[in-house]
């Protein structure tokens, strides 16, 4: 038996305490910047000459770590080894393969603000977001393995007479994992342990920017008792291997958590079969989001703006459940934008790895900062900018909090995936129009809506199309266990990471008739 599952307490920073723990587990990681890290394959360290330079976002001029790239032979090797440790992986007792999983967490949560202030180097974290971000990953290893010990006995079916029937879950085989630097611990471990605790092995293609910390995560998981080749670490492009390892016809399944443009790349090279491949791959993908809070006319409009601010502007809005539409009753539409703005201005941007003072850090990279400024132009001739608007990348990737006001539901910033810090504010005339705003994007991921009004609440639970909805409060921080996360339409597969069904998508169920 374990102790029932209880999602990872975050850390209240305003205790001195606290924030002086942080600030030396940030001097512990900058003492450990610079270094060199290799792939690693069958348990192997390789170290490859072609190298990923990983910097620190907010000061481009630190370089976190210089990664080894894998090559396409690598990643065959990779691959083969993969192949090779499921034959015994799939046999491990999985309360045996659930308890890696298990001390893998005790491990992390021992040396957690050394996690999180590599997300503060690595990813430009603010310490709340960083210490979030661990917190899933801790919570990702405490759920899945459970949720391993539960099925592994399989579901009870009917049997006649003279028949003994039974239904249990298998193994896939060698699956990919290819993760995402927003949440570059939690939703990386949770893709790879996910898979992994259900029996099958897996080749990890971490993100570009924010491969250190999957190594991290490496070393955690071999110190834990991992066997060779179960988790095969593999940083490198995707044009040089991650299409090869897409395309493999040994791989089994895709576990893939991006952005749309590239999850539909990877569908499609996995829907055809390759020579010698006898299966037809799994996709499960986590994709974009065009996420909207709208708040009804009977609603607590100091909450309508707080949920608005925190969830566009969170962690620069570099989440997929970002609130990056707001859709107001006209009856408050004007009160809610003063708001909104009013609080926005007061929002500070800066570096988050010298200390706590700024409640934005920097955006990803040079590709995300141009993005985002590009959308801040075409938002300047879709609507009214209300504060915001300006980068600067001298430094690092700096985009101020920006508010556009007056925007068509139609227009291009209320309907394509920005990830970064612009929410677009459009009215309605009531609240069959509130929903219907809210659904004419291809997307459908989280949402959320202001009211008091419980027929309102009740015809939105109904009616909103997305695959989390939160009522009263804002639409990002989704908890393991407690909102299991995913979305509908171009969000992706609907797999609902940290949820109970997660698990089944990398099993097969088998069911045996035995007569006697
Ligand atoms: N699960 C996160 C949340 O609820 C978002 C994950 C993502 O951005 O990929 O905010």
């Amino acid at each position: 038996m374990v102790v029932p599952y209880r999602h990872e307490p975050f850390t209240d920073f305003t205790v001195e305490e606290n924030r002086k723990e942080y600030q030396e587990a940030l001097d512990y990681v900058k003492g450990q910047l610079g270094q060199e890290y290799p792939l690693i394959i069958n348990g192997e360290k390789v170290f490859t000459d072609d190298k990923t330079v990983s910097e620190n976002p907010a000061n481009k001029k630190e370089i976190v770590g210089y990664v080894s790239k894998c090559s396409q032979e690598l990643a065959e090797k990779a691959m083969q080894a993969a192949d090779e440790a499921f034959k015994t992986w799939k046999k491990w007792d999985p309360a045996a393969r659930a308890n890696i999983l298990f001390r893998a967490s005790a491990m992390i949560r021992r040396r957690k603000h050394e996690f999180s202030a590599w997300l503060t180097y690595e990813a430009g974290k603010p310490w709340k977001e960083a210490d979030a971000d661990t917190a899933e990953a801790i919570d990702f290893l405490e759920y899945y393995a459970r949720q391993m010990l539960r099925l592994k006995d399989g579901i009870e079916i009917n049997s006649r007479d003279g028949e003994f029937n039974r239904f249990n879950y298998i193994p896939l085989g060698v699956g990919v994992t290819i993760s995402p630097w927003n949440f570059a611990f939690a939703i990386m471990a949770g893709t790879t342990v996910g898979p992994m605790v259900a029996g099958n092995t897996i080749v990890l293609k971490p993100a570009k920017t924010t491969p250190v910390i999957a190594y991290k995560f490496m070393e955690v998981l071999l110190e834990a008792g991992l066997p060779k080749g179960v988790v095969n670490y593999i940083p490198g492009s995707s044009a040089e291997m991650g299409d090869y390892v897409v395309d493999h016809p040994r791989t089994r399944f895709i576990n893939f958590t991006g952005s749309k443009a590239v999850g539909l790349h990877i569908a499609e090279r996995a829907a055809k079969v390759q020579e010698g491949q006898i299966w037809m791959k799994r996709m499960i993908s986590e994709m974009g989001g065009k996420d909207t809070i709208i708040v009804d006319n009977d609603a607590d409009l100091d909450l309508a703006a707080e949920s608005i601010v925190y969830s566009a502007f969170g962690f620069s809005g570099q989440k997929c459940s970002a609130c990056s539409r707001a859709v107001i009753h006209q009856d408050v539409y004007d009160e809610v934008l003063e708001k909104v703005v009013a609080q926005t201005k007061e929002l500070t941007v800066g570096p988050t790895y010298k200390d706590n003072s700024n409640f934005m850090g920097p955006v990803n990279d040079q590709a995300a900062f141009d993005k985002v400024l590009d959308y801040v132009e075409i938002g300047k001739k879709e609507g009214k900018l209300m504060t915001g608007g300006e980068g600067d990348n001298s430094e690092g990737y700096f985009v101020q909090p920006t508010v556009f006001a007056d925007v068509d539901p139609k227009a291009r910033i209320m309907q394509e995936e920005i990830f970064g810090p612009v929410v677009a504010f459009s009215k309605a005339k009531d609240f069959d129009e509130l929903i219907e705003i809210a659904n004419n994007t291809e997307y459908g991921l989280t949402g959320a809506v202001i009211s008091n009004n419980r027929d309102h609440l009740e015809q939105a639970r109904e009616d909103f199309h997305v695959g989390n909805l939160y009522f009263n409060r804002g639409c990002t921080a989704a908890i393991v266990g407690y909102h299991p996360f995913g979305g509908f339409n171009m969000s992706g597969t609907d797999s609902k990471a940290g949820g109970p069904d997660y698990l089944l998508h990398f099993l097969q169920p088998k069911t045996v008739s035995d007569m006697y």
